[in-house]
């Protein structure tokens, strides 16, 4: 065991020692947590972390776990895997001390307004405006897509500041009041039949400077710290590290309640039960090799390989069901307080429909192969036309 283990193991214990988990209440509970270190360890000293490596995270949550403190709720994904980085890494000390405590606890909740109708794999060419007024920002545009903003207090907010410069140049980042005056947020109805996602309509909104998150003109690469951890995040999937966990369970629960036990489907569950313990070694070893800072296009990996995977496998179970499949589905209107990936045993049937968006969302899977292609493996890049040309003068529909 290294001293970065035994440092942390005695943080546990202490945190433990002084709040049982199981009758303190989670934001006290997350906030003593905080306040220790054992949030995002990797952070520096101060906003959460104790500077060490990422990989020592499942060491504290594990301890966690068996002491019987219950995981965070799903509906803080935002906080935890994409405001997080992305606000330690460009915030400013005083923003990151504001907002990182209740980011973690859940006293705030975050969502992601990147997407608009005109630019969603292409976000640089996004064209929502943030005009500067004194020491506030006033903001006009529409969002879309935005995934559980109808529960969020807390947005991030990527906007055009200089549309006279080239696409990429021109954006800046914020951090914005869901309830302030002119956000307006409108359900949108999936396939699943449930709204998990929302429309984000803002007029005049009125943002402080001091809720800026990187530089002005700096949006850009802030918002790639975002996306490279939400790829990362989607990409180490549902399951996590456990054997047979995630899709692939689903599989084996349909299998074990069908008849249909052929050769065939046999030997198609066996094949796809390879290529998901091929998936989740291949993401514990990139967790383990992880050093501190933000991932890199590598993820983009992890995330093309999860929705084929993903989608392979719910295909699977509604062939196998049969009949059963396409029936007994309750398309109800609801309003879900969480997007999850995957379910409880049995939930073949929804999750066969949500994971249709799994090649779409955090970014497509033909983006996903355009980055490996560009990035890692260092073939030409597609023709890119606007690239050098103020935003203001490329055509637009
Ligand atoms: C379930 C779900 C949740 C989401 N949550 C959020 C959220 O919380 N916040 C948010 O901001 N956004 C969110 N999104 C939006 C998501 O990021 C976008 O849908 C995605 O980036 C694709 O953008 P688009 O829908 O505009 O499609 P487009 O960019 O219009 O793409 C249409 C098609 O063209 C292809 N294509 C586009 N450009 C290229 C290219 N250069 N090379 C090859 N093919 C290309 C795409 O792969 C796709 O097949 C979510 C989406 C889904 C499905």
């Amino acid at each position: 065991m290294g001293d970065n283990d035994s440092t942390v193991d005695d943080l546990v214990d202490d945190l433990l020692a002084s709040h049982d988990p199981r009758s303190t209440d989670a934001i006290t509970f997350r906030g003593a947590q905080y306040d220790r270190g054992l949030a995002w360890v990797n952070f520096p000293e101060g906003f959460g972390g104790l500077g060490l490596g990422p990989q020592l995270q499942r060491r504290i949550e594990t301890r966690l776990r068996e002491a019987g403190t219950p995981p965070p709720q799903a509906m803080l994904f935002f906080n935890l895997f994409l405001a997080g980085p992305t606000m330690v890494t460009h915030g400013s000390d005083e923003l990151r001390k504001r907002a990182l405590r209740p980011m973690f606890t859940g006293e705030d909740v975050w969502c992601q307004l990147f997407s608009e109708p005109g630019s969603g794999s292409d976000l640089a060419g996004l064209s929502t405006r943030a005009v500067r007024d004194g020491d506030e920002w006033v903001v006009n545009g529409q969002k879309v897509w935005n995934t559980l903003a109808h529960l969020a207090n807390r947005g991030m907010l990527v906007a055009r500041t200089d549309p006279e410069l080239p696409k990429h140049k021109g954006l800046t980042y914020f951090m914005v009041d869901m309830h302030a005056p002119g956000v307006e947020v409108r359900p949108l109805r999936q396939i699943t039949g449930e709204a998990e996602f929302n429309e984000v309509y803002l007029t005049d909104v009125r943002v402080p400077d001091a809720d800026r998150i990187g530089d002005t003109g700096d949006g850009w690469r802030v918002s790639m710290t975002t996306l490279m951890n939400e790829r990362t995040t989607i990409g180490a999937g549902t399951g996590g590290p456990k054997r047979g966990g995630g899709s692939i369970a689903e599989a084996v629960y349909t299998w074990k309640h069908t008849n249909d036990h052929s050769a065939a489907r046999r030997d198609q569950l066996m094949k796809l039960w390879c290529d998901a313990e091929v998936l989740r070694l291949t993401n514990l070893r990139a967790s383990q090799k992880a050093r501190a800072g933000n991932p890199g296009p590598e993820g983009s990996i992890a995330k093309l390989a999860f929705a084929n995977l993903n989608k392979s496998v719910y295909e699977w179970c509604i062939d196998t069901l049969g009949a059963a499949g396409i029936v007994d589905y309750d398309y109800t209107f609801r309003r879900p307080s969480e997007a999850l990936l995957d379910g409880a045993p049995g939930s073949a049937r929804k999750l066969f429909l949500r994971s249709r968006a799994n090649s779409i969302e955090g970014g497509t899977s033909e983006i996903m192969r355009n980055i490996l292609g560009e990035r890692m493996l260092g073939l030409p890049g597609e023709p890119r036309v606007d690239r050098d040309l103020p935003w203001s003068q490329v055509p637009r529909s």
